[in-house]
């Protein structure tokens, strides 16, 4: 078996890096770096023996294969040991056809894709399970790693504390304060990390977490780190094999630092040039308006790109201004007719709460995927014949408070048009009948 990648500069430059290396940036121009497959030596397998080779390991137990990232190993990482993987068999969530939620919205075809029912409760353990199995890689041949850190808007942080506590690999995370949810911020104290609550904001915590990084050996596990974006990928190669190996029309992601609208494009490149699928979808990337600079960007036809203050944001996972991928992101907006939209607080609250009320349970970033198709389909960017798949990248349950503010009517600047509050009543039979009965006779007016 002769697979194998490594990093290369996504700028152009010829240096090859091997995938152990402590590297983030290309050290000829600065440029971020990008894991480069032998798509030669991938090619030897034809289409359908990858098909069924990805379709045979899914939710079997033969280590690691079982994995929805390591499933597809060879397309991801081939150059990881299978004892030093560490996997908490995170990806294969489900995809499922939200038919009367569809319909209300006027779509006939909305799939909304479970990202956030995994591990840590968010899509990063898809890449997160791939940097910490190098870490352990390189710690079992030698290299000295003190620690692994990142900066977080929350769902990094609870990820690399998950993978590294099942590691035994000493994590840091790095949160703004007073920025995070509490339940993003018990994650990575309960799994024994150490845990820096800063007084800046996401882009401030990046700044710092680099300079920690350049010393010490201590591993940097943001989302410049490329290794994460090869897991992250796996998003794409997934939603093709629950289509059958086909493509939808239009897929939503919400975006911030904006590594995983490049992981989603990167997918659906490779299983074009492995011939699995011949067209590729389009890709929006749903921005809050708080936190808009690809939107800002995306309005001048990507001439330029300007960083800018976010403001704070209720989808705080992507209240970024100066994110490290943007031009990643441009890249693949520019292949994928790309598409950027914004929702406004008071859009994505109402959103999320809407896609609840037709079972789903959503997190406020999931709430700014869906404001933006709601949008799209009203200018008509989204016709209502295309199959359409939105990213739901986090579980609601790490946003209870957002949920709760919302349904008490107590988030400024937000109308609560869904609101659903408990009532209160005494122990009394006829009183509770009374009520019961009026929500039955409403119901069906
Ligand atoms: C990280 C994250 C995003 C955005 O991903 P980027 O790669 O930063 O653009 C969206 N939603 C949630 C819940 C996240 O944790
Ligand atoms: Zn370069």
């Amino acid at each position: 078996m002769g697979y194998s990648a490594w990093f290369q500069c996504i700028k152009g430059c010829s240096e090859r890096y091997p995938l152990d290396d402590v590297i983030y940036q290309c050290r000829n121009c600065g440029a971020l770096l990008e894991v480069v497959h032998d798509m030669g030596e991938l090619k030897k397998k034809s289409a359908r023996e990858w098909m069924d080779t990805f379709d045979d390991r899914i939710h079997k137990n033969l280590w690691p294969y079982g994995s929805g990232v390591w499933g597809k190993k060879e397309w991801i990482c081939p150059n990881i040991d299978n004892e030093n993987v560490v996997s908490l068999y995170e990806g294969n969530t489900n995809l499922f056809w939200a038919e009367r939620f569809g319909k209300d919205i006027g779509l006939e075809n909305l799939w909304i894709k479970m990202c956030g029912n995994s591990h840590s409760g968010s899509f990063k353990d898809l890449g997160m399970t791939v940097l910490v199995s190098m870490v352990k890689q390189m710690i079992a041949n030698g290299k000295k790693i003190n620690a692994v850190a990142c900066a977080s808007t929350g769902d990094t942080s609870a990820a690399l504390a998950t993978y590294c506590a099942a590691a035994g690999i000493q994590s840091i995370v790095f949160l703004p304060k007073g920025k995070v949810s509490i339940a993003q911020l018990i994650q990575p104290i309960a799994n024994g990390s150490l845990v820096l609550s800063i007084e800046t904001d996401f882009d401030g915590c990046m700044e710092i977490v680099q300079k920690i990084c350049s010393d010490h050996n201590i591993y940097l596990a943001n989302s410049m780190n490329s290794l994460r974006v090869e897991g992250q990928k796996t998003v794409s190669v997934e939603i093709a094999q629950q289509f059958d190996w086909n493509v939808p029309d239009v897929i939503i992601i919400p975006g911030g630092n904006l590594g995983n609208v490049s992981a989603l494009g990167k997918g659906f490149l490779m299983l074009k040039d492995l011939g699995i699928i011949d067209k590729l979808p389009r890709i929006v990337v749903a921005q809050a308006e708080r936190a808009n600079p690809l939107y800002l960007s995306y309005k001048t036809g990507f001439k330029e790109f300007k960083p800018i203050v976010a403001r704070q944001t209720l989808a705080n996972a992507i209240q970024i201004g100066n994110p490290v991928s943007y031009e990643k992101a441009i890249k693949t907006l520019k292949i994928f007719n790309g598409i950027v939209e914004q929702a406004t607080e008071d859009e994505l609250s109402n959103a999320a709460a809407k896609g609840d009320k037709y079972g789903m349970f959503n997190c406020p970033h999931t709430g700014v995927a869906l404001a933006v198709l709601f949008k799209l389909l009203k200018s008509g960017e989204i016709d209502s014949k295309e199959k359409v798949v939105v990213i739901s990248t986090a579980h609601g349950l790490k946003f209870t408070d957002f949920k709760k503010d919302y349904h008490e009517g107590k988030i400024e600047g937000v109308n609560s048009r869904y609101a659903n509050l408990p009532v209160q009543l005494p122990a009394d039979i006829d009183k509770i009948k009374g009520v019961i009965y009026e929500r039955i006779e409403k119901n069906k007016a």
